[in-house]
């Protein structure tokens, strides 16, 4: 199944992710794809933010997964950027697999790490501040979750 939605800026992102949490589910696979600047951490903090997560979110580039355990439920969220396709294992698994939400950006980079059930979001700027946000089920799991979803600003 697929969906999409265009936002006009970063906040009307954060909101729809926001909404997006609402809905998701331990075990959960969320796969953001879009290049450098397209708005994948923004859209993470969007979903922290439903989680009821206080800490500040921002680019686990350094860090590879930052991990939230205070939030409704725990968020992993992994930056595989810095992975770029190397394949050591670094032990991705315990999150991927985890008892959270498991956001993964530059998820090509971990292609052979990938689970086969996820929701999957492509970013991309169409403009300065415009951002088509794509939605893709593959699972009824997240079929579901994308049924709800249809419904925002409905
Ligand atoms: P990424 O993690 O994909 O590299 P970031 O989320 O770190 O991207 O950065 C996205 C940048 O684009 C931010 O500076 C944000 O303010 C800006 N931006 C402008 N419009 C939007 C939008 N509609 N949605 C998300 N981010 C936007
Ligand atoms: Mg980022």
């Amino acid at each position: 199944m697929e969906w999409q939605i265009i936002t006009k800026n970063e906040q009307e992102t954060q909101k729809f992710a926001n909404y997006l949490s609402k809905f998701t589910f331990e075990g959960q696979v969320i796969l953001l794809y879009g290049d450098l600047g397209a708005g994948k951490t923004t859209f993470t903090k969007g979903l922290a933010e439903g989680l009821n997560i206080k800490e500040t979110i921002n680019s686990p580039t350094f860090n590879i997964v930052k991990c939230y355990y205070k939030g409704k439920i725990n968020l992993f969220h992994i930056d595989a950027y810095r992975l770029e396709n190397n394949k050591q294992d670094i032990g991705l698994d315990e999150y991927i697999y985890g008892n959270g939400v498991c956001v993964i950006e530059w998820p090509n980079y971990i292609d052979y790490l990938l689970p086969k059930n996820y929701l999957a979001i492509n970013i991309l700027p169409l403009s300065k501040n415009k951002r088509k946000i794509t939605l893709i089920s593959n699972d009824t799991k997240n079929d579901e979750v994308l049924e709800e979803v249809k419904k925002y600003g409905l």
